[in-house]
């Protein structure tokens, strides 16, 4: 198995830092006989779509070498993909798991918060953080979760629900004939199949939506009316929950250590040679909708439309077993496409953000290719489920596939 260990964050402000310990997630898998080969690249502290914001390197998509793998976790999903290895780890804060997963054409799972624990990896934004997978298949993605979950008490938002075995929804054949999804309900969500979508991403998932129906599904439309809010709502709450969990990184407790004369300038020196120019930005922006006179405008307001977001997602989810969705308004772009448009970058976010502002579980698949590059780009769909129901994403998942 390969292991993106989510310890070092790739950040200068870490550079030769060595953990002192295993996260609970790394850990669970040594001890279930996973061979660790390696760590793999990401955006700074997870902030980015592509890679590009790693502070030492970027990783190409193995589909198409002049193309992004996605990120944050992009170095995960392109070694998954490259087959370096068949599993591998990834956070998913606003959907570095299931983005990349899309843009590599590999299996991305993000679970439900608190299934998995967090002990050992780096906070980004602790009230949307999870750990997730990534696999050349559903199975080994379900045994790879099934490995990680459960209860720790080293961390005390990981749930004490039980684990359902992971394992077991493979054992039947993948029989199409005999309709094995029958009476599933399955919502397609209008609002994700709006303009901003590309041409080939939408026929893609349109033959999903077929290809669920002849297993037996029922595909109807669902809408979400405040869909579009999350996008917003997350970048306010992500960057305000990062100003404040970076604060630890001062030069003292961990990493890089500037020479100053005096402990202001210590902190600042540290703080400035260490972090790179996006993470500096979320910072800037996240103690602006933090600081008081704006928190009612931004901060408390993004707290709102997230509950908004929470609702109609239980509603959609009271009427439909899964919701179903692009995973990236686009296939892989170009490296360099948008690395200086950071606006651009995160509307591409759109499709995952809402899923970690409800706190649900997402399974991304490879459902089809749109003609670009050498060998055509891979599409992947996005299937939500209720809360701690990823044994029916992973079922469906496998039939599917
Ligand atoms: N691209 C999003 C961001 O930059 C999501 C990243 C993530 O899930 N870690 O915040």
């Amino acid at each position: 198995m390969y292991v993106r260990y989510a310890v070092q964050r790739w950040s200068r402000i870490l550079e030769n830092y060595r953990a002192p310990y295993d996260a609970t997630a790394v850990r669970r898998m040594k001890e279930k006989g996973a061979i660790v080969v390696g760590k793999t690249n990401l955006d700074e502290f997870g902030m980015g779509s592509t890679t590009e914001g790693s502070a030492f390197q970027v990783t190409l998509n193995p589909w198409d070498l002049s193309r992004v793998p996605g990120g944050s976790s992009g170095g995960s999903a392109a070694a998954v993909s490259a087959r370096q290895c068949v599993v591998s780890l990834g956070s998913d804060t606003g959907g570095s798991v299931r983005q990349p997963a899309s843009f590599c054409g590999v299996v991305g799972l993000k679970p439900t918060y608190g299934r998995v624990s967090r002990f050992g990896l780096m906070a980004y934004a602790s009230s949307l953080d999870v750990i997730g997978c990534f696999g050349t298949s559903v199975a080994d993605t379900g045994m790879l979760l099934h490995a990680i979950s459960g209860h720790d008490r080293y961390d005390a938002t990981s749930s004490k629900r039980e684990v359902p075995d992971f394992t077991t929804q493979f054992t039947s054949a993948n029989l199409v004939e005999s309709r094995p999804l029958k009476g599933l309900r399955v919502g397609l969500i209008r609002e994700t199949l709006d303009d901003g979508v590309d041409n080939g991403v939408k026929s893609a998932i349109s033959g999903a939506a077929s290809h669920l129906e002849e297993l037996g599904c029922t595909v109807t439309e669902v809408s979400l009316p405040s869909f579009s809010l999350g996008l917003p709502a997350y970048y306010i709450l992500a960057s305000s929950e990062s100003s404040s969990n970076l604060s630890r990184y001062d030069g003292v407790r961990y990493g890089k250590q500037a020479v100053a004369d005096e402990l202001n300038l210590l902190y600042g020196d540290s703080r400035a040679k260490g972090f790179g120019p996006e993470v500096k930005m979320r910072i800037l922006m996240g103690t602006y909708a933090l600081s008081a006179g704006y928190y009612d405008a931004y901060y408390k307001r993004a707290q709102q439309v997230r509950t908004l977001i929470q609702r109609s997602f239980k509603a959609a989810l009271d009427a439909n077993d899964i919701l179903i969705s692009p995973a990236a308004p686009s296939a892989a772009y170009k490296i360099g496409e948008k690395k200086n448009d950071p606006l651009a970058m995160y509307a591409g976010d759109i499709m995952t953000v809402n899923v970690n502002l409800a706190g649900l579980p997402a399974l991304v698949l490879p459902c089809g290719f749109v003609e670009e590059g050498p060998a055509g780009l891979p599409v992947g769909f996005q299937m939500i489920g209720a809360a701690f129901d990823e044994a029916k994403l992973l079922k469906v998942g496998h039939i599917f596939e």
